[in-house]
């Protein structure tokens, strides 16, 4: 062969395998199709106080989430989590928190009017496809910690009626429904009580997703064997990549899975990477964390001032976050251990939740691209981004209507 016949060929071979090498996915194009949902902020505590518009842009890391931020990151539907944190169970303490609870769903309401050329509430799984039609942001809510049902059951669908669709069975510490997995107390119930599975079965009823993240890993158990629905996590990780009580270990992902659930990988720093217990800013945590009796106050103004020092503490000394990449860590390991079908992502924002370089909503196509760069292709990152998690809220709502 004569050496142009020979280059000639080698050339047509290059051109032909560049031809053959697939065209790298428009990372904001992949985006811009995919329904995409965060299924945990805890922004309503911001409404309450009157200066806080929903509809202006903020700056993180002090506010994390608004609708123009929203649309600047392309996400289409947020929950917002009506959050109230658990307090001794006093009738005083219950019925502050049920006061609280409706305060929160008044101020979103009344955010959501003052904003409904560019928001709607949202209520059912379809809502979204709806409202991200009209160029909008969907909007649905869920409740943190079920502590305002105060032992009332009727009080789970007076809830629903004002638009929740989730209800987080409890937070850091046992509550009546069931046990926390980070109550310094240990067990109370041995997982569901009595009550929480009424109010299960009030929620199956209803059409409530049932959150298990908080819970303990014998309540999840408890709960995943009496739902009549699949059940979800709205913002846990992996123990396995970051060994917290807060994350679900691998039998219990397996287990969420096998009954057709989901967990929403929260990219809070400390559920993310195990924390550097040698830096400052985890020294000073501790120290005040043991100085307030284990976050038990005496009073409103105690709560705040401790607060306050938390703040300074973190302004003092930063920590130092994991990265979108450690997050999607977690994404990966979910979808290598049980398929891709059972993975979404829930960010905790404005409630700890934030990564180096994911700071707030408007971050969002940058975990996109890194889950091209991982070789997720569209129809994988539209299940990650949204459709895993409406897959798991319709077969909540179908549930349901068979109840009636
Ligand atoms: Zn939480």
């Amino acid at each position: 062969m004569s050496i142009t016949k020979t280059l000639t060929l080698l050339l047509l071979g290059t051109l032909y395998l560049q031809a053959c090498q697939l065209k790298p996915l428009d990372a904001a194009k992949v985006h811009e199709q995919a329904i995409t949902i965060d299924t945990h902020c805890d922004t309503p505590m911001r409404f309450l106080r009157q200066s806080f518009d929903i509809g202006k842009t903020h700056e993180a890391p002090g506010s994390r989430v608004d609708l123009p931020r929203m649309k600047e990151g392309g996400l289409d539907a947020m929950f917002f989590a009506i959050f109230t944190s658990q307090r001794q169970r006093t009738d005083e303490n219950y019925a502050l928190a049920y006061q609280m609870a409706h305060q929160m769903l008044d101020s979103t309401e009344r955010a959501l009017t003052l904003n409904d050329d560019i928001a709607s509430l949202a209520l059912r799984a379809d809502d979204v496809l709806a409202i991200e039609k009209e160029g909008k942001r969907a909007i649905y809510l869920g409740m943190e910690n079920g502590f305002p049902l105060n032992k009332d059951i009727k009080r789970v669908e007076e809830f629903y009626n004002r638009g929740i669709r989730y209800v987080t069975l409890a937070h850091t510490k046992n509550n009546d429904i069931c046990d926390s997995s980070t109550d310094k107390e240990g067990p109370e119930h041995n997982g569901l009580s009595n009550y929480g599975e009424e109010v299960l079965k009030e929620m199956n009823r209803l059409g409530i997703l049932v959150d298990v993240s908080h819970i303990s890993d014998k309540a999840f158990y408890d709960v995943l064997d009496k739902s009549t629905a699949p059940i979800f996590a709205s913002h846990s990780s992996v123990r396995s990549l970051c060994n917290h009580p807060r994350n679900m270990d691998d039998d219990m992902i397996k287990a969420l899975a096998r009954k057709g659930g989901v967990i929403q990988i929260c990219i809070l720093g400390a559920y993310i990477q195990e924390e550097d217990t040698t830096s400052l800013n985890y020294v000073k945590k501790e120290e005040l964390r043991l100085k307030y009796n284990n976050w038990t106050y005496a009073s409103d103004e105690e709560r705040k001032k401790a607060w306050g020092e938390w703040r300074e503490i973190n302004t003092k000394y930063p920590p130092v976050l994991p990265s979108i990449a450690d997050a999607v860590n977690h994404i990966d390991y979910v979808v290598n251990l049980v398929g891709i079908d059972y993975v979404g992502i829930g960010s905790d924002f404005d409630g700890g939740g934030g990564l180096s370089d994911c700071v707030d909503v408007a971050d969002f196509p940058k975990i996109t691209e890194e889950l091209i760069k991982r070789g997720y292709t569209q129809k994988d990152i539209n299940k990650i981004w949204g459709g895993n998690f409406l897959r798991v809220f319709k077969a909540v709502e179908e549930a349901a209507e068979k109840t009636i």
